[in-house]
């Protein structure tokens, strides 16, 4: 089996739906389709998630019917006549997130078990329309729904997979309903006790990887629209080159520090089974794009650009002045990985540590209970410059004009957090 995955913009208009099919027919093999929201249907349905909480009700319901008209709108484009079942099948999704967020005062719940019972409803949309669609090309396939096949804990917003329940549910389902396509949602699962959950946003790509180390599958292919993993990010610079081979190692650095085109999670469950991952365009499916594998003819021998965007650096001061000591380090890093943190550089001083991470909205309540042990210093609206492979040269080009508060180097690589937003 391959697991092909594709992310919300390649499904986001009609055309997009159609040249997916036509992807998929071309696979002769047994193939698993992973599928996230259409366009950007997950960030309207997170506003929708704010509005119903904060009791805007007239706006939310307006902002739930754009989000019916941008998917009756594909729906139209696909079947100008005779597309009212598949809009009916939409309309019942579309009826439960209605009645959910009426029903979030009553409920009481909290915030993130909420969010993840809205947002998941995404990923069930695009894959009913991906199944309707595959269906009518007579492409025979199976729905998998991951709220009930994707087994995760209840950390809401950001579930961790049981892998080997997970798995149990998968093959047991597989293999009562044999067919040659599956069609599976990406970012969501479920936890033991039928509540939605989600991965942690973009994590369509980490899905595609976790059914495939689960199915022991041949390879997995996200298609995206760019040729494959670059040298760097191709909207911020238009030169950007192709790398065709990266190893698991060199994928993983490069996700961590930001590159968007790989979810940072992605690679471990693959490298665990040795899996090939291809990253392909979808506009152009003949092209090889890149290929992530354990080891490589050529290492990468050009420069590597990554901005990791949305930084805020934390910089804290023991407040008797006592050194940072290893326990108190390990309280530190307790406190960031309870409050879900991602730390995306560390530096260390005597009496001082600073910590760059993600803006999150869990920020302020970690910063809270620091204050506790340390004076905190934070600025925001950072990005995180990381050049692999660099030179004296290419650090002065990048770097000129630019308020650098931290920078970190070594041999191969070098970090700057920058006062800039990208
Ligand atoms: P998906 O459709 O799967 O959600 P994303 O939009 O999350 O895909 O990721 C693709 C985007 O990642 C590209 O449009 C590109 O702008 C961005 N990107 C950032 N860094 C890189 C890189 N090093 N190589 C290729 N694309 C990159
Ligand atoms: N739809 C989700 C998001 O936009 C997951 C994904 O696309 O990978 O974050
Ligand atoms: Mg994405």
């Amino acid at each position: 089996m391959k697991v092909y995955k594709f992310g919300g913009a390649s499904v986001r208009n009609a055309a997009g739906v159609r040249n997916v099919v036509s992807i998929v027919s071309k696979e002769a093999g047994e193939l698993l389709v992973v599928v996230s929201a259409m366009g950007k249907t997950t960030n309207a349905l997170e506003r929708l998630v704010s509005l119903s909480l904060s009791g805007e009700d007239e706006l939310m319901l307006r902002q739930l019917n754009d989000i019916r008209e941008y998917h009756y709108g594909i729906i139209n484009d696909l079947y100008p006549c005779g597309h009212q079942f598949l809009q009916n099948k939409i309309e019942v999704i579309l009826q439960h997130i209605h009645d959910i967020c009426k029903a979030v005062e009553k409920l009481q719940p909290d915030y993130d078990s909420f969010y993840d019972s809205v947002v998941s409803c995404g990923e069930l949309m695009s894959t009913r329309i991906m199944l309707y669609v595959l269906d009518r090309e007579g492409q025979e396939n199976v729905f998998l729904d991951m709220t009930k096949l994707l087994v995760t804990d209840n950390t809401f917003r950001e579930a961790r997979p049981q892998m080997s329940e997970s798995e149990h549910a998968l093959r047991t389902y597989i293999g009562q309903h044999p067919s040659r396509i599956y069609v599976a949602q990406g970012f969501i699962g479920g936890t033991r006790d039928g509540k939605p959950t989600t991965l942690g946003r973009e994590g369509s790509d980490y899905t595609a990887a976790l059914l495939a180390n689960m199915l022991d599958a041949e390879s997995v292919t996200i298609w995206k629209d760019v040729d494959g993993v670059l040298n760097a990010d191709p909207r911020l610079f238009p030169d950007a080159t192709l790398i065709s081979e990266l190893t698991y190692f060199d994928a993983v650095e490069l996700a961590y520090s930001g590159a968007q085109v790989i979810h940072p999670k992605t690679i471990r469950p693959l490298e665990n089974k040795h899996i090939p991952l291809y990253v392909r365009p979808f506009l152009s499916p003949d092209a090889q794009g890149t290929v992530i594998k354990d080891t490589t003819a050529k290492p990468i021998d050009i420069p590597v650009y990554i901005w990791r965007k949305n930084q805020v650096l934390v910089t804290l001061r023991a407040k008797d002045f006592s050194f940072v000591l290893e326990d108190s380090l390990n309280r530190l890093f307790e406190t960031i990985y309870r409050n879900r943190l991602k730390v995306s550089l560390i530096q260390s001083s005597a009496v001082t540590v600073s910590v760059c991470v993600d803006k999150s909205r869990y920020l302020d309540a970690a910063l809270e209970e620091l204050r506790e042990e340390y004076k905190v210093t934070f600025n925001e609206g950072l990005s995180l410059l990381t050049i692999r492979g660099t030179t004296p040269e290419i650090i002065a080009a990048q770097t000129a004009e630019k308020q650098i508060l931290l920078s970190q180097t070594t041999r191969r690589t070098a970090r700057f957090v920058i006062k800039e937003e990208v």
